[in-house]
């Protein structure tokens, strides 16, 4: 069986087709800057050794054209004929509020769902929703599934996800601690599990891409995670500003007559490392550090200290703690933060093996010193491959699995 999963954000859509059960990648691609004169095309076709790419700068007016250039890049290149070779399409869906707590295949009644929770995901949850609409237009026989990043985190318990404002707001307008990144989460925490041999895992995952999101996992679920009502909350990211007392917030809308939009742009886009030392790009202030930046070298600290501060609380919320797993562009990659974040932890059993976190790698790796209580993981993540997993197992498992419905 052949699963594409299709990932789409605010103005890019990535997909990648997958031989299942085998897991094998057979193109993968990326529509950039959707919506502009030069929007950017990447394609590439994996046959074993073979990897040949198309590149294309043109105008891709919407996601529906999107879809359309990925049809015909799949049959251009020869791995369908014609689009009833497709049997099933994994969409990532950002929000899946207290609907959704495993895949679904989707029905009116989902599309329904994932469009109302567009309030709780206003960037994400209608371009989600438009392409599950295309791709059911030009895939009409295929299955689509929908595979929600909120979903991991339908374990928390109500004393982690509930916030203590006035409890209408929770019941009325469904304002809770969500979290995101849950696709990667999952993926990363099961494959520890398997390299650790057990399942009863007491383990902290660390997700450092563009946004960056900690959470606690014991024996495979999500207990609580940095991320809440939306993906802003928590570490300091690219250009995010992670947590940061809501007063600051209040403050600056009265002295600076800031509209909601404005403080929005502020802490989303202008924030984090950005809004520290200059670029949201790790790679950009880790030179900066070398040529003695002093703003690069307080963000670096400030990034660091902050997940620093999560370890430590969510070692206490797990009562213990077994494993840490870094993961995406900077866990994987940049063994001098992996340094810093664990320097001075042997507290609570955590020791790097400096030689191991230098080794650079794209498989999973460990780099803890042997003796070391608390093991440390380097794990490559790969959600889309966890999307047609998913799908795979939810088709497998027919009737789907029992969700959770709060309201
Ligand atoms: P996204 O959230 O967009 O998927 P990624 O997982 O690709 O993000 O992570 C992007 C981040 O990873 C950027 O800050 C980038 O600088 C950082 N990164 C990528 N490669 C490296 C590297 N070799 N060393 C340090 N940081 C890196």
């Amino acid at each position: 069986m052949n699963i594409l999963v299709i990932n789409s954000g605010s103005s890019s859509l990535k997909y990648q087709l997958f031989s299942m059960p085998d897991e094998r990648p057979l193109c993968t691609g990326l529509i950039e800057k959707i919506g502009k004169e030069d929007s950017l095309i990447r394609h590439k076709t994996i046959r074993e050794e073979d990897v040949q790419v198309t590149e294309k700068t043109l105008a891709v007016k919407d996601f529906g054209e999107g879809m359309k250039h990925v049809l015909a890049l799949l049959t251009d290149s020869g791995l369908i004929k014609n689009t009833d070779d497709l049997e099933v399409i994994g969409h990532r869906v950002v929000h899946g509020g207290e609907y959704f707590s495993t895949a679904v295949v989707i029905d009116p009644d989902v599309k329904q769902k994932i469009l109302g929770l567009s309030t709780l995901a206003p960037l994400h949850n209608p371009v989600n929703y438009k392409c599950i609409e295309f791709a059911e237009k030009i895939f009409p026989n295929a299955k689509q599934i929908a595979v929600f990043d909120t979903a991991f985190h339908q374990t928390m318990p109500e004393f982690a996800f509930r916030y203590a404002i006035p409890e209408k707001y929770y019941s009325e307008m469904h304002i809770r601690a969500y979290g995101f990144h849950g696709t990667s989460h999952k993926y990363v925490s099961e494959r520890a599990m398997e390299w650790l041999g057990k399942p009863d895992v007491k383990m902290i995952s660390i997700h450092l891409g563009n946004g960056c999101s900690i959470t606690a996992v014991s024996g495979g679920k999500s207990i609580d995670t940095s991320m809440g009502f939306g993906p802003l909350s928590g570490l300091v990211m690219g250009t995010r500003s992670g947590d940061i007392d809501p007063s600051v917030i209040l403050h600056l809308q009265r002295k600076e007559g800031k509209t909601a939009d404005e403080m929005d742009k502020l802490l989303n886009n202008e924030s984090g490392l950005l809004g520290l030392a200059g670029s949201n790009d790790m790679r950009d202030v880790m030179k900066m550090l070398e040529s003695g930046n002093y703003d690069a070298e307080l963000a670096i600290d400030m990034y660091a200290y902050r997940i620093k501060k999560y370890i430590g609380s969510y070692t206490a919320v797990l009562n213990g703690l077994d494993a840490i797993v870094f993961t995406a562009g900077v866990g994987e990659n940049d063994a001098l933060m992996r340094e810093k974040i664990c320097r001075g932890m042997e507290y609570f059993g955590i020791q790097l093996d400096a030689e191991s976190n230098r080794i650079k790698s794209d498989q999973i790796r460990e780099i803890s010193e042997k003796s070391a209580g608390v093991k440390v993981l380097v794990i490559p993540t790969n959600e889309e491959l966890e999307i047609a997993r998913q799908s795979f197992e939810l088709l497998r498992e027919d009737p789907p699995c029992e969700q959770v419905i709060l309201y």
